[in-house]
């Protein structure tokens, strides 16, 4: 696979899926700025500090991408949380935190690369979405909800912006073992995430990342919308 001449960003880089990311991109050939708050992590052309919380760090880094690599045009939402727990007595601090990120997180950073997309004729927007994009669980009602708003976010932005030759895809990956679910705060819902891990093989960030190369190598009058890619054990 040849991406050289693409000029990335990627989101959530320092670790898991968006590490992995990170690592195929530059694999076949792209130049790839990583961002994340934990920047002694990063392992980009260009590594740059990143928080998708806060506008004015999603504005500088996408600035210092485009102005590192003379423009970008392509976007890899990868940073987010799996804030789970049942909503009744939820700390309802943790639903807004799980909003910036997950939602207004990449909606912010989109906004701020797509001038570059379109002035570079056209390039891909890959968003991180989720199996719980398109189902819901108990005990997921936030993060459902972040991950059902970046879909719907995705699919009315495909249709306003195809006619400049941007492409807008959603990734929607099942388990994969990453450092995420030992994230999950409340403790019965995590040890119930790790037991259903540890009884199956979970898709590894590789697998996730093979997925995202796919779509972003696709012909230029080829979009893939979706995306659902699952351990063969989770149907
Ligand atoms: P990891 O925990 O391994 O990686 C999460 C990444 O997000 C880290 O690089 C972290 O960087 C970054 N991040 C979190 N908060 C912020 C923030 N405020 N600003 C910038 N970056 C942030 O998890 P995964 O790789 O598993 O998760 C990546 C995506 O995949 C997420 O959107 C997740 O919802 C999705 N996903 C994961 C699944 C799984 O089973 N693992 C299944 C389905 C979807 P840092 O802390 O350094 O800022």
């Amino acid at each position: 696979m040849d991406l050289k001449n693409r000029r990335a960003l990627v989101t959530g880089a320092s670790s898991g899926i968006g590490a992995a990311t990170v690592r195929a991109l530059r694999d076949a050939g792209a130049r790839v700025a990583a961002g994340a708050r934990r920047t002694g992590r990063l392992d980009g052309d260009l590594n740059l500090a990143l928080d998708v919380t806060d506008e004015a760090s999603i504005r500088t880094a996408v600035a210092a991408a485009a102005k590192e690599f003379g423009g970008l045009d392509l976007v890899v939402n990868a940073a987010g949380i799996m804030p789970l727990g049942p909503v009744l007595g939820a700390d309802v601090t943790t639903w807004r935190h799980a909003l910036d990120t997950n939602l207004l997180g990449l909606m912010l950073v989109t906004h701020a690369a797509l001038p570059h997309l379109a002035e570079a004729g056209g390039g891909d927007v890959v968003t991180i979405s989720s199996v719980g994009g398109r189902e819901t669980f108990a005990g997921a009602a936030a993060y459902n909800a972040t991950k059902f708003g970046v879909c719907a976010f995705s699919d009315a932005f495909r249709k306003e912006i195809s006619d400049r030759g941007i492409r807008v895809s959603v990734v929607e990956p099942g388990y994969t073992a990453t450092e995420l679910p030992a994230s999950i705060g409340d403790p019965a819902i995590r040890d119930g995430v790790e037991g259903v891990m540890a009884g199956q093989r979970n898709l590894d960030s590789e697998d996730v990342a093979a997925s995202i190369l796919h779509v972003v190598s696709r012909p230029a009058h080829v979009v893939v919308n979706e995306l659902q890619v699952r351990p063969l054990s989770q149907i």
